[in-house]
């Protein structure tokens, strides 16, 4: 048995960044991975223009007034924004200005439509700007062009996309999606449309694998349950490892009569790194790695347990492979507990619940109910796990917490 840092490490060296590119329309890009960094031929702002409604001056023709003697301007023209303004403003004038719109030639400075006052077709400012340039957004202030934008590694989210859109990127070059398959084992396993039978379970980890590898970015393929049959399980397993970059199974990891994996995955050539690792839930894990690339994770099939497993560690492996950029490793942060943690202190410890922020600070709230690996049902809402490292039995109320965020 290895510790979780261990294990983690191992899997990271298993794990190499996906090369295979594709090219997807803009709109089809969010939570993709850019592949190229990406740059702009347009500076931002593409050129000086105005941050407010007001009037554009000349800096030395109202510098020198105050509230006593202000300065009077000649409107000479009204410039609203998306147009090119064909005027000059000469000392003595000033133009009517919105907010976005482009500065003409001869205006450096903005007075806001507050500090003014309209006179037919004179303008008073009523008190001088702060400095030559106040409210003007200058031309590649924000950016210049040529300059990365976006680097490759990059997870485009909302404030990507804005980006992207504003350089004009109709199309994006990403990664492509990482393939995962999912596989349920156990004789006991039914289906969500089965009828229930005495002594039988409905897969639900087939469902929660499945919303993990999409919330993660990548390609589901459910293939489904399979017996506890090795020669069923060996076929559903080459199956697996020929299609997917990634195999997710549940159950049969332990030590059980029926726990199948292991062997199975030496006999199609699996080369098996991790067998076991110090941490409750979800001690039997066995990851190996196969000749085609393809990384298998045997997860146990409690259906804590198994997501336990996906949240520390397969989440790292898959996020390396999608070509995130950056160092790999869990979002740990140290926050309050709202309850008393408690463990065993022989494994490191994941302890289910939620973050939430109470009176200007996170705290950690445990999940109502049974912490057992085989209890579902106290899981909803769950965004977070507070991490009891080994030696650690006890955290009062009040005290810090490490916490795993999801
Ligand atoms: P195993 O790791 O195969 O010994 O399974 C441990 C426990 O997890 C079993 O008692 C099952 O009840 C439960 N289990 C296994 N697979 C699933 C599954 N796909 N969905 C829900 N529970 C499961
Ligand atoms: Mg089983």
């Amino acid at each position: 048995m290895i510790s979780v840092q261990d294990a983690q490490t191992i899997i990271l060296d298993l794990v190499t960044s996906l090369q295979e590119t594709e090219t997807i329309e803009l709109d089809q890009a969010t939570g993709r991975i850019l592949a190229e960094a990406v740059t702009s031929g347009l500076d931002f702002p593409y050129w000086d223009n105005s941050a407010m409604d007001g009037y554009g001056v000349r800096f030395e023709d109202v510098n020198q007034g105050d509230t006593n003697q202000p300065i009077t301007l000649k409107i000479v023209a009204e410039i609203p924004a998306g147009i090119k303004p064909e005027i000059s403003i000469r000392s003595g004038e000033a133009c009517r200005i919105f907010t976005g719109a482009m500065l003409p030639d001869g205006v450096d400075t903005i007075i806001i439509q507050e500090k003014t006052q309209k006179q037919g077709t004179q303008v008073i400012v009523l008190s001088p700007p702060q400095y030559c340039g106040e409210f003007v957004r200058k031309k590649g202030n924000f950016y210049q062009s040529g300059d990365i934008l976006l680097s490759a590694g990059t997870k485009i989210n909302e404030p990507e996309m804005a980006i992207l859109a504003t350089a004009q990127c109709s199309q994006v070059k990403v990664y492509r999606r990482p393939r995962v398959a999912i596989l349920s084992t156990g004789n006991e396993l039914i289906t969500t449309t089965e009828k229930l039978e005495p002594g039988q379970i409905i897969d639900s980890n087939q469902y929660a694998l499945k919303a993990f590898i999409i919330k993660n970015g990548g390609i589901p393929i459910s293939l489904g349950i399979v017996k506890d049959e090795p020669a069923l399980i060996k076929q559903k397993i080459l199956e697996a490892i020929n299609t997917a970059d990634f195999v997710l199974s549940t159950g049969g990891v332990s030590v059980g009569d029926y726990d199948y994996i292991d062997n199975i995955l030496l006999e199609v050539g699996g080369e098996i790194s991790v067998d076991s690792v110090a941490m409750k839930p979800g001690k039997p894990l066995t990851v190996a790695k196969f000749d085609n690339g393809c990384v298998y994770f045997g997860l146990p099939g409690n259906p804590v347990s198994a997501l336990v497993g996906c949240w520390r560690l397969v989440k790292l492996a898959l996020d390396k492979f999608s070509g995130i950029k950056g160092e790999h490793k869990p979002q740990l942060i140290t926050v309050k507990s709202a309850h008393d943690l408690s463990s065993q202190g022989k494994r490191e410890t994941y302890i289910w619940g939620q973050l939430k922020p109470v009176n200007g600070e996170y705290l950690f709230s445990l999940a109502k109910g049974q912490q057992n690996s085989a209890n579902l049902i106290n899981l909803g809402l769950t965004n977070a796990l507070a991490m009891l490292p080994i030696g650690v039995t006890k955290i009062k109320e009040g005290e810090t917490v490490t916490v795993l965020m999801l």
